[in-house]
Order: structure tokens, then sequence, then C-alpha cells
């Protein structure tokens, strides 16, 4: 019980600062207080919950700021850790934001 309740607080807590603009991994567990590892697997969570008010969780992708490389393939939440092209580790980590909402699409 107290888990699945820390659990609902923590994504009600990650909805609120993705609303206010795109983040990163690290950003989120920064201000929510989880490892970044964990943020993975909240976001998913979030993104279901997400779909029943119109809302969807949209990923900027990582990419290679060294070749430039996006990683559009790639649709895992998690960070890649190098470069398929030129195998720099120098990467833009993927930035999570809430898009669409109810205004605009709910029923009047
Ligand atoms: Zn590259």
């Amino acid at each position: 019980m107290a888990l699945s309740e820390r659990h609902v607080t923590i994504r009600s807590q990650l909805r609120r600062v993705l609303a206010e603009g795109p983040r990163t991994a690290r950003e989120l567990s920064a201000r929510v207080g989880i490892g970044e590892k964990e943020v993975a697997g909240h976001l998913r969570h979030l993104a279901r919950s997400l779909r029943q008010s119109g809302e969807r969780l949209h990923v900027e992708p990582t990419r290679c700021l060294a070749c430039g490389f996006v990683f559009k393939e790639r649709t895992r939440l998690d960070k890649p850790s190098r470069c398929p092209e030129c195998k720099s580790e120098r990467l833009a980590a993927s930035r999570f934001v809430i898009v669409g909402g109810p205004r605009g699409a709910g029923v009047s």
C-alpha cells in the first residue's frame, strides 16, 4: 500500500514538473527525488494515464553532440550510452514534455 501510494505521488509530481516544459530524466530525478534510472518506469506509467485526459508524453529524441545523429528509432525511454555513427558519448539527453490536454480536446 505505502509503496503504491508513493508511486502515485511521484507520478503526480512528475506530471507537474513536465507541465512546466521539457525536462531531461536527470532534471526529473532531481526535482522529484528519485533515481535517474527510476524515471523511465514512472514515465511509462504516466504516459498511460495521460491518455485518459487526452494528453500525451512527447519525447524529444536524444541527439549526438559530435555528429548530430538523432536517435529517432529509439522507442525506449532510457538513455543510450553512445552514438552508433561516430561512437561519441557526448549525447544530448532526451527531453520529455506533456503535450495536448483537456483544453480544446474536451466535450463541451
Ligand atoms: Zn555521433
